[in-house]
């Protein structure tokens, strides 16, 4: 097989609209490619054959897969798997870690996976084959690790333990994570590392099995409900000549107003943070103490591509876009220094947003923008639709395209991808 080329990027390279579109192309063999990947959990590979789904990959003209080492917890409806139909797990890792390198929290192998390393066996594969491989990892964003670890989670401003997060200024939970980082970066055949979620996430985070919520807490409420005032926080905002006492009684006064309906769902959270400026300095304090954790982050990686995930808000949430990435305790001009590149999860059905969310990407960070298109329902249910997002995310800009998801969409979704590639090559 004519294997396709995988081109790097400079870290660091100047960008323009003109360059922009140049980097987005390659030619080989006479053909202009659009620089595109998939994501693909292990058992989305290893049932079919790494093999075979890599060969096939190539054929639509996906020459990367970003492959699940740590996720949250999950259950993923699988068309066209041959071995199972679906598969539930619990939040987790799909290799088996070096012990020596961890303190107090340690990655969950998954329970299925048993004594087998499912990273090694999908990275021996793509090494034979010729596919780029990237870890994608989701250190923080983890149930089970919460349930282990309480005191190490996100705790809202009524000392509640939000078990869905592990809270990035705790020292154990920093620890855990350039562990994770170079654990997986080091000898395990991975091209790269894209992570997701290693923020401070919001509210009601990313899901709990079954939530009930039935107040609409609104952006607002989202964001106080999410503040973590763990003791590393309280002590970071202290040190930054914070009156944290003052930071959590608002935090805790706003909450209860948004409760008791005294407040609206849609109160503008700038203007609430300008009368409440205890608390809008708290929120900032994060932006440093994640910006120190993703710079150790990327010295792990480096040589290879550090890639860090903008996802705001919910599934085809076309409210939220990454200028409020702030609200996860991101500094997007110092991310910037830091990652090789970004991805914005652009996960909506209208095109147009998908072009504002890697134009806005675009504008707010420096560093080349790969757009993440759901090509499967609710976002993608035709092949219409997905062919005017790929081309409203290429015609915006975007370096590389980024699919969901291998396993998780039917085949003729696949198919979709391939067709939709040919259509802005
Ligand atoms: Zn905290």
């Amino acid at each position: 097989m004519e294997l396709l080329p995988v081109r790097r990027r400079p870290i660091g390279a100047i960008r323009s609209e003109s360059e922009g579109q140049e980097r987005l192309t390659d030619a080989r063999n006479g053909v202009v490619l659009v620089n595109a990947a998939i994501w693909a959990h292990p058992w989305d590979l290893l049932d079919e054959g790494p093999e075979s789904a890599f060969e096939r990959l190539l054929n639509l003209g996906i020459t990367k897969v970003n492959l699940a080492t740590t996720m949250h917890s999950v259950q993923t409806l699988n068309p066209h798997n041959p071995e199972r139909k679906t598969f539930f797990a619990d939040a987790s890792a799909y290799f088996q870690p070096d012990a020596d390198r961890y303190g107090s929290i340690e990655p969950d192998p998954n329970e299925t996976m048993g004594e087998e390393d499912w990273c090694h066996r999908v990275a021996t594969a793509a090494d034979e084959i010729g596919i780029t491989l990237a870890s994608w990892l989701v250190p923080f964003h983890s149930s089970k690790q919460g349930r282990r670890h309480p005191e190490a989670t996100i705790e809202s401003p009524f000392g509640d333990s939000l078990v869905w997060g592990l809270c990035p200024s705790n020292p154990r939970v920093q620890r855990y994570g350039e562990a994770l980082v170079a654990d997986v970066a080091t000898g395990r055949g991975f091209d790269g590392v894209e992570m997701e979620l290693a923020d401070y996430q919001y509210g009601t985070g990313y899901g709990w099995h079954h939530q009930e919520f039935f107040t609409d807490l609104g952006d607002l409420g989202e964001l106080l409900f999410g503040l973590c005032f763990c003791e590393h926080c309280l002590s970071n905002a202290r040190a930054a000549g914070v009156d944290v006492d003052a930071a959590r009684k608002a935090a805790k006064t706003g909450l209860e107003a948004r409760f008791d309906g005294a407040i609206a769902a849609d109160t503008d959270v700038g203007g609430w943070l300008t009368e409440h400026p205890e608390l809008r300095t708290y929120a900032e304090v994060r932006r440093d103490t994640l910006a120190e954790l993703f710079e150790s982050f990327a010295n792990t990686i480096a040589p290879e591509p550090f890639t860090y995930y903008l996802k705001m808000g919910g599934l085809g949430d076309d409210r939220m876009s990454v200028e409020h990435s702030w609200k996860h305790g991101l500094d997007l001009e110092r991310l910037s220094e830091f990652v090789n590149d970004v991805t914005v999860l652009a996960y909506h059905s209208d095109p147009t947003v998908v072009r504002d969310d890697v134009r806005t990407t675009d504008s707010l960070v420096d560093a080349p923008v790969t757009a993440g298109i759901l090509a499967g329902h609710p976002i993608v249910d035709s092949y219409d639709q997905l062919e005017s997002q790929v081309s409203a995310a290429v015609s915006a800009g975007a370096s590389e395209l980024s699919f969901y998801g291998y396993g998780v969409v039917p085949e003729r979704n696949l198919e979709w991808i391939g067709t939709a590639l040919e259509s802005v090559a």
